[in-house]
């Protein structure tokens, strides 16, 4: 039978259950219970097959930025289409959707950051940081610097280079990862680690652990420090204040790139462009994706330096993809970013709805089950805990408080995806304060549920 939209969701499901593989899930669990089927999403909301209209918490992946429903986005990716469908870059050639974006983008990063490399996702990016920073230290002569620093618990995708520079686990564990001259520190988690230090001497403690491991390795075998301004899918971790200035200390006057992994925080999410004017850092690399074109084509990319970018100009680098700056993606992303600014998505974010959430989401902590809350802009965590002053951990296995508690929001019928026991937020950039709300008050009411 042809599989429309308007079979029975129970159909649907078994069909799903049947062929369909999805990601970072437990198969099984979909054949025991269904997956939600989601049919259609307009601005926060999304509606799924039964009619329940669910508020979008995590704008999708940390994607939806300026929220679902804009058909000027269908238009211009339609027009694309007839155009010029698709066209490389690789070999003499371009199009004006790949020179009008990479354009935008210069103007837009700070600094020199003026030359774009496009990919098809934010994985697929920093599979290209890895091999140009170390192309790049190889064409000065360097070859022995190749060694990349990382976090435990960062998150930088799911390709061979994206998972191994990642500090996740569970995921280096299946695969035999990471690659070699991958190298991990510890990460600025002040309420999971930080033990009896004040959230800044921890702070400083962990920037530290990049110094010592400078010094143990040898500058002379270290390309790049790669990190998320703010950890993402690690569970929304904010560093203490102290965490950025140290790092900035420790890397200057060194030779050692810094590549900031912008996938979550560009285009907006913390209140800037990007997550790097947020702390005011500036790196010599950042990798780009979701926001980019608010989920809406994929498409990811890096933006490298006038420095970086001079010296990779004098030798092949011998990379690319099939659809490194499609010219469908490249035109939607474009279309993303004119609305962005038409519509000061920025500013809204900056003054009227981080301001008003932040409110909200910090009186969380009043919740018996809520330890601690931070937010940055519009991406929020809460960490769940028996008890506050101690900051313990459940005596359950990790996650299980966590995983209650996203199953109640699911159920209230609001996305909030939690990791381990820290639940997380980060909502479509353009969510009116009667939006945040109902987020609250569903948040709230889903803790309740959990105790
Ligand atoms: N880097 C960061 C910081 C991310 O959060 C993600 C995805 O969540 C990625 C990279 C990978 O991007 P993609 O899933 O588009 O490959």
């Amino acid at each position: 039978p042809t599989i429309t939209n308007h079979m029975p969701t129970a159909e649907l499901q078994a069909l799903d259950a049947a062929h369909h593989m999805h990601p970072f899930s437990t198969q099984d669990g979909f054949r025991k219970k269904g997956a939600r089927v989601i049919r259609s999403a307009e601005g926060v909301w999304l509606t799924d097959s039964e009619g329940h209209r669910i508020l979008d918490g995590m704008a999708g992946l940390w994607c939806v930025n300026i929220g679902y429903g804009r058909t000027e986005l269908a238009d211009v990716a339609a027009r694309q289409m007839r155009e010029l469908p698709y066209y490389n870059t690789f070999f003499q050639t371009t199009h004006v959707p790949a020179i009008a974006l990479s354009a935008k983008l210069a103007e837009l990063a700070p600094g020199d950051l003026n030359h774009v490399f496009f990919a098809g996702s934010g994985s697929e990016a920093n599979d290209t940081n890895l091999r140009m920073v170390r192309h790049y230290w190889s064409s000065l002569g360097k070859p022995e610097k190749s060694v990349v620093i990382s976090r435990l618990n960062a998150y930088h995708g799911s390709t061979l280079g994206g998972a191994s520079l990642g500090g996740m686990i569970p995921m280096h564990e299946q695969g035999g990862l990471p690659i070699p001259d991958i190298h991990h520190i510890g990460q600025p988690n002040w309420w999971a680690e930080g033990g009896d230090m004040t959230p800044e001497e921890f702070g400083i403690a962990r920037a530290r652990e990049l110094e010592a491991a400078i010094e143990e390795i040898g500058e002379d075998r270290i390309a790049a420090f790669i990190a998320e301004p703010f950890q993402g899918a690690g569970g929304v971790i904010i560093p203490p204040d102290s965490y950025w200035p140290e790092i900035k200390r420790i890397l200057e006057g060194r030779d050692i790139l810094l590549i900031a992994d912008e996938v979550i925080c560009g285009f907006g999410r913390t209140g800037n462009w990007f997550g790097s004017q947020t702390l005011g850092i500036q790196p010599d690399i950042m990798t780009i994706a979701k926001g980019l074109s608010s989920g809406y084509q994929p498409i990811g990319g890096s933006i490298v330096s006038s420095k970086v970018a001079k010296v990779l100009a004098e030798d092949e680098f011998n990379h690319g993809y099939t659809y490194s700056g499609h010219p469908v993606a490249a035109a939607v992303a474009l279309e993303n970013l004119r609305i962005m600014e038409e519509e000061r998505v920025i500013d809204h974010v900056r003054d009227v709805a981080a301001p008003y959430l932040r409110e909200k989401w910090e009186s969380l902590t009043e919740h018996p089950l809520v330890g601690e809350a931070k937010i940055v802009g519009l991406m929020g965590s809460i960490a769940l805990t028996p008890d506050k002053a101690s900051r313990a951990a459940f005596a359950a296995p990790a996650g299980t408080a966590g995983f209650i508690t996203r199953e109640r929001c699911f159920a209230n019928n609001l996305i909030m995806r939690h990791v381990y026991d820290r639940m997380i937020i980060a909502p479509p950039l353009v969510i009116r304060p009667e939006e945040i709300d109902i987020l609250i008050e569903r948040a709230w009411q889903s803790l309740d549920e959990s105790m």
